[in-house]
């Protein structure tokens, strides 16, 4: 018998584009320096407040709007309570029992291997994240720059039914926080987190009904979307095993966490375990309530989505679907291609290239758009040397080339190399002329039917002007003076 995947997911986000925390006054910036952005309230310390955030709210109430959630009326904020050295308040700041967080009930459509697929949203909450324990080599220290950053978790329902589907789904939902400003989303950064709910339940039963579904496996903090594809696909043939053994059903709700090094999950407590977080409202915010205007005045705001700009870039730039969908699927490489346009360059020109030459030059070297030396004004002037042949297409590759290793600017390096083509007619004719002055014999063998006579000649042209002869032109009067010569 076959068995059908339930996946649903449990996804964290910093939010990294405020200025400040989402409780406090400290800097909301990342830092490789320990402790550099904290308040006392980061660290507990007594009878200190929290005040919210207003563009940590608004922010979090726009990714709500395009998942397609109902917001609040009025917004809570709740103490989950529990101790953890990282956690030095003994709670975390969330939205948990209250109805609405800052979204409930919506849906997102994705793509994962050409098909649109919909998963439900079950709810959207803002929270604070904990400080970091770094275990040093017999230590454990704590830095607490990461405490009180504002992070979004988004729950889905079981609607996913497969690892694909899992990582394409937090691939669209990457894109969506970086194209609506509010996070770079960089799993590298630890600014993407998530537990990953798995069941599996015989193929033949009815899949909506809820009464069919397995018992849930939650593997917690998986931190790298290669890893939440591991650790599902391992989820699912663990399960898999356990029902053909016949113990599927004896297997308790569980809760276990993904090891890296080990490519398993390891079993870490069982549901009875739970811990009681006893949750109550946080006494020193007040409730406050969300205007229907100020919503409006979010929905207003809410910028063109990748899913909007590949249709542009195709309706109006006349891209294919394909080059559009790698344009679009890193927001800054989009707007690289963009501002790269809106300085007067040909659409599809700049899209050869970035797809091309910069994306490979970006993955062989790994680094991100922002690390690369070339600029859009940059790329600009490189096509149009090329457009205006002052360069060949070859050269233009040279140049780009050239460009990044040495850090100059296109221009400078066809200025440095005296790589411009020669196009002016009376100096190619000038070299045209020597050639057949020296090439007498070859003539006498010069076959006008043949186009393949011609090439020995612009060879000649091409190895006297070290290449820079403008090819067609030379083509073109090398071809009239042999074909008159040799009537
Ligand atoms: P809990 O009360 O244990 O926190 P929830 O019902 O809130 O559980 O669901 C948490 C996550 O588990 C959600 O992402 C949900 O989609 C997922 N989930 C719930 N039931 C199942 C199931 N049978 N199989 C897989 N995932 C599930
Ligand atoms: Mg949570």
């Amino acid at each position: 018998m076959g068995y059908r995947a339930k996946i649903g997911l449990e996804m964290h986000c910093e939010i990294s584009e405020t200025n400040t925390k989402v409780f406090s006054s400290a800097r909301n910036s990342y830092s490789v320096t320990p402790n550099e952005n904290i308040r006392a309230i980061d660290m507990a310390f007594p009878g200190i407040l929290p005040v919210v955030n207003k563009e940590a709210v608004k922010m979090a109430i726009m990714a709500s709007m395009v998942l397609n959630c109902q917001q609040p009326k009025y917004m809570y904020f709740e103490r989950k309570n529990y101790y953890y050295p990282d956690l030095p308040k003994g709670f975390q700041l969330t939205q948990e029992t209250k109805p609405i967080p800052v979204g409930i009930y919506g849906h997102v459509d994705f793509e994962c291997n050409g098909k649109v697929c919909r998963v439900r949203i079950n709810n959207l909450h803002l929270e604070e994240d904990a400080a970091s324990s770094d275990h040093l080599y017999d230590t454990t220290v704590i830095d607490y720059n990461r405490a009180g950053v504002p992070l979004l978790e988004l729950v889905t329902d079981p609607d996913l039914t497969s690892a694909d589907e899992a990582v394409a789904f937090l691939e669209h939902m990457r894109t969506v926080y970086q194209y609506l400003g509010i996070s770079e989303a960089d799993s590298k950064k630890g600014q993407i987190r998530c537990d990953v709910n798995v069941s599996i339940m015989d193929e033949n039963l009815d899949p909506e009904e809820p009464s069919n579904f397995g018992t849930k496996v939650e593997v917690k903090n998986v931190n790298s979307f290669g890893g939440v594809r591991d650790a599902i696909n391992y989820e699912i043939k663990r399960q898999t095993k356990l029902k053909e053994e016949g113990t599927y059903d004896d297997m308790p709700q569980q809760t276990r966490r993904w090891d890296e090094e080990s490519q398993s999950t390891i079993f870490m407590r069982s549901k009875v375990d739970a811990v009681d977080y006893k949750y109550f409202v946080e006494p020193n915010i007040p409730k406050f309530k969300l205007t229907d205007e100020w919503l409006e005045e979010i929905r207003k705001s809410i910028p063109e989505l990748a899913f909007d700009r590949k249709n542009r870039y195709m309706n109006e730039y006349g891209l294919s679907e394909y080059d559009s969908d790698i344009l679009v699927k890193e927001k800054k490489i989009s707007d690289f291609f963009e501002d790269t346009v809106k300085l007067g360059t040909d659409p599809k020109e700049a899209c050869n290239w970035v797809n091309g030459m910069i994306l490979s030059y970006l993955n062989y070297n790994m680094i991100t758009i922002d690390e690369f030396y070339m600029t859009p004004d940059m790329l600009h002037d490189l096509i149009k040397l090329i457009d205006d042949k002052t360069i060949s297409s070859k050269q233009g590759k040279e140049v780009f080339a050239k460009c990044l290793e040495q850090q100059k600017e296109p221009v400078q390096i066809v200025k440095d190399e005296g790589m411009m083509q020669i196009t002016d007619e009376s100096s190619i004719e000038i070299i045209v002329d020597e050639v057949l002055a020296e090439q007498a014999e070859a003539i006498k063998t010069y076959d006008p039917e043949n186009p393949k006579a011609l090439d020995y000649f612009i060879g000649q042209v091409m190895k006297k002007t070290r290449g820079k002869a403008n090819p067609s032109t030379a083509y073109k009067m090398m071809k009239e003076k042999l074909d008159n010569m040799t009537k």
